[in-house]
């Protein structure tokens, strides 16, 4: 990650610093046994994440964590390359496994923060991140606001020192076991709509706020709604210049899109092994040997090795500090297309067996609720159709699509879409 901080750090031997890092792991984490689990939604419970606080917290006092943060955050102030490296090297390691926070915290949010937050602020709060004490959820999305980020009618009120916060976000993955979440909220309702946004941080626990997970299709509770009654800030956790939030959410965009993780480029362009998932649900259900299914896991191995090759890529603009939300939008489109058609591929290697299971074997349910989640990709963090158009008119220089309020004060957007009629203006 980088960093607007000027810092004087002394840069190690990339081998030396990779090989203390081996060393460190072996003495002092657990070696996993196979592949990374897979867990589900229902796995993660304030406990799980208290053990996973408690990893992250022996990784941090060891100085693993943040390495390419500021040091003036809690960081190390190092390359991206040396947290690609220790990345590499922690692999096959136990490490504290937040489920999605995971991804909100250190690949979108934070970074995120310390790009535009205020420096008194991220000087006490990164570091909490760093050690586990602060896991941040996305208050993004509302009601009436989801690919129209920039309608948020969530409203902030300015009050001396302090922000007062009124409205309702939904969608907000894991808020229920995160300790703050980046807020998008309206703070000047007389401007156009891009104009008048600002961002917060806001401390999960803040009295006024409500946040009530939701039943999904998959009988989880995954996301939930949140209700801001009064919440009060002070104006230290706004991120970014009041008004100027479309900035940041620009930055937050190019993280939630595919620029979140430090890659090591030629370690990603290795083919791996053929669809490890597919060919084990395959001899699980007697078909390894049948062709169709074979040429199934071929083409699911495929769709691997391009979005392995695709990520790699995008993460090597990110490194050269080249990435755009454009480019960032063709990775979350390649996962928004392809994760439903390798879901299906798993639902017809693994034939009746995927779909009907006995209720002892704990791996039964796999497929199916792969199946039922191969859509997340094509919705959360901007629709397919959304990256289309960032595409279309960001890289190829497609015209804009029409727009009736860019330059409207959002105020009158908003009367204006309450008194339409549908008929032309006479
Ligand atoms: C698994 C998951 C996790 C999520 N986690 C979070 C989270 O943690 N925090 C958060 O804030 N939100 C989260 N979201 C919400 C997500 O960001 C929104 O669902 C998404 O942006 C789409 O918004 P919407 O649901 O309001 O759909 P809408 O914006 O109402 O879109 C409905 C349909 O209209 C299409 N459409 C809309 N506008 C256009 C256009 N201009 N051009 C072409 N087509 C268009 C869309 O593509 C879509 O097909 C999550 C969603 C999912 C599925």
């Amino acid at each position: 990650m980088s960093s607007a901080l000027a810092e004087d750090v002394a840069i190690p031997d990339l081998e030396a610093y990779r090989l203390q890092a081996r060393t460190w792991l072996a003495d002092n984490m657990t070696r996993r046994v196979g592949p990374p689990e897979h867990h589900e939604v229902e796995y993660y419970t304030p406990e799980v994440i208290a053990a996973g606080r408690k990893l992250q917290r022996r990784v941090y006092e060891a100085g693993y964590a943040g390495i390419s943060y500021p040091k003036a955050y809690g960081g190390q102030g190092l390359p991206v390359q040396y947290e690609a490296a220790y990345l590499e090297e922690a692999k096959d390691y136990v490490l504290a496994d937040f489920g999605i926070l995971t991804g909100t915290t250190f690949g979108v949010c934070v970074p995120t923060m310390v790009a535009h937050g205020q420096p008194d602020f991220l000087a006490e709060f990164v570091p909490k991140v760093l050690a586990g004490e602060a896991l941040v959820c996305q208050f993004f999305s509302e009601p009436s606001s989801g690919s129209d980020l920039a309608g948020a009618r969530t409203r902030a009120t300015r009050d001396g020192d302090m922000w007062v916060l009124n409205g309702q976000k939904i969608w907000s993955t894991y808020a229920h076991l995160a300790d703050w979440g980046m807020c998008l909220a309206r703070s000047d309702w007389d401007q156009p709509k891009h104009r008048g946004l600002s961002w917060f941080a806001v401390p999960c626990d803040s009295p006024g706020l409500t946040i009530r997970p939701i039943r999904q299709i998959n009988d989880t509770s995954e996301f939930c709604e949140d209700f801001f009654d009064d919440v009060t800030i002070p104006d230290i956790y706004r991120i970014g210049d009041v008004n100027e939030g479309w900035t940041v959410t620009q930055t937050m965009l190019v993280r939630e899109r595919g620029g979140g993780r430090p890659i090591d480029a030629k370690a990603e362009l290795h083919p791996g092994p053929l669809a490890p998932d597919l060919v084990e649900l395959a001899r699980r259900a007697g078909t390894a040997a049948d062709s169709t299914v074979r040429q199934k896991i071929a083409r699911a191995h495929t769709i691997d090795f391009v979005g392995a090759a695709l990520s790699a890529r995008i993460g090597e603009l990110n490194r050269l500090g080249r990435l755009d939300a454009g480019s960032a939008a063709y990775g979350k489109l390649f996962k928004g297309v392809y994760d439903p058609i390798r879901a299906r591929i798993a639902v017809e290697v693994g034939g009746p067996g995927a779909l009907a299971w006995d209720p002892a074997d704990a791996h039964g349910p796999d497929t199916s609720l792969y199946y039922l989640n191969c859509r997340i990709m094509s919705i959360a963090g901007g629709t397919n159709e959304m990256q289309r158009n960032g595409i279309g008119e960001r890289k190829l220089g497609l015209p804009r699509e029409p727009s009736f309020d860019t330059g409207k004060p959002f105020s009158q957007v908003l009367r204006d879409a309450t008194n339409w009629t549908g008929k032309p203006n006479t």
